[in-house]
């Protein structure tokens, strides 16, 4: 059996003057959420996406299509929000979400990563990091035209530009990835607050070199912000092991809700004291 150790940690910025990112993180879910809007807009759209989203996969994941199904819902529950309050009209957000899939036979442990917008999802696996997901921003579209290099497309002003969000039209397509979850991965889901200002390979040697998947968060966290802070800066770090009894007590250690652990796959139901669930 796989078990998920995590550590959240979101913060303001140095410049912005209010948090428009929510993270969720339990057990069977794991998601990040970048809004965006006036009048309170990005608050609203980042914390109805994942109140949506959070009831709609209840428990845990029947099969990959379902986490589709419930950013779908939340992208649909955001719109409505905003035709209703015309104060709210345009709010969007991003959304990544990562959640255990129940094992299947035959199959190691394996997960589910959705995706909309350019919040991202990395797996660290044997020391390289590597992106799971894709940015739905004008710059990773002139990359896939060849008419930016990656390299580029990091600095590139159309970056900021996104070309999917959950909440601006009544439907979205959502991307979607099923991955092998390993002993030893740890997966860092993450609003671009951090990519804008922390280079990919700084990510990597801070998440090598702190084992502990809280203080790894808060430590990406005071590298954007030492790196200039320009935007709210939210992580979430998952940790899976293949340790039967995980160390420590975990209801201690669950007793932070930036912190927590659970099984993943078809156990994730029976989750209950060690599962917390943080909507920040
Ligand atoms: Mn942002």
């Amino acid at each position: 059996m796989t078990t998920l150790r995590w550590g959240t940690a979101t913060d303001l910025g140095r410049v912005r003057t209010n948090n428009e990112d929510r993270l969720l993180a339990r057990g069977g879910l794991f998601a990040v959420a970048d809004g965006m809007g006036g009048h309170a807009g990005g608050e609203v759209a980042a914390e109805v996406a994942l109140a949506v989203l959070d009831r709609t996969v209840g428990p845990a994941l029947s099969e990959p299509a379902h986490l589709v199904d419930a950013v779908k819902a939340a992208n649909r529950a955001v719109w409505e929000r905003a035709q209703a309050d015309g104060r709210l009209r345009g709010m969007g957000t991003t959304v990544t979400a990562l959640a255990p899939l129940p094992r299947r036979p035959g199959h190691g442990s394996e997960a589910v990563v959705a995706n909309v917008g350019d919040s991202r999802s990395y797996r660290l696996r044997d020391g390289t990091l590597s992106l799971l997901t894709t940015d739905h921003s004008l710059a990773e579209a002139m990359v896939q035209q060849g008419e930016l290099t990656a390299r580029q497309a990091a600095s590139h002003p159309s970056r900021h530009i996104l070309t999917r969000v959950l909440g601006v039209e009544p439907d979205v397509e959502v991307d979607h990835w099923v991955v092998d979850v390993r002993d030893g991965d740890r997966y860092l889901l993450c609003s671009d607050g951090l990519i804008n200002e922390a280079g990919e390979d700084e990510i990597t040697s801070l998440l090598v070199a702190e084992r502990d998947p809280r203080a790894a968060a808060e430590a990406l966290v005071h590298l954007a912000r030492a790196h200039g802070g320009s935007d709210n800066i939210t992580v979430v770090v998952l940790d899976a092991t293949d340790e039967a009894r995980p160390r420590g007590n975990p209801e201690a250690e669950a007793t932070d809700d930036r912190a927590g652990r659970g099984p993943t796959g078809a156990s994730a139901a029976g989750v209950s004291a060690a599962d917390r669930k943080s909507v920040v």
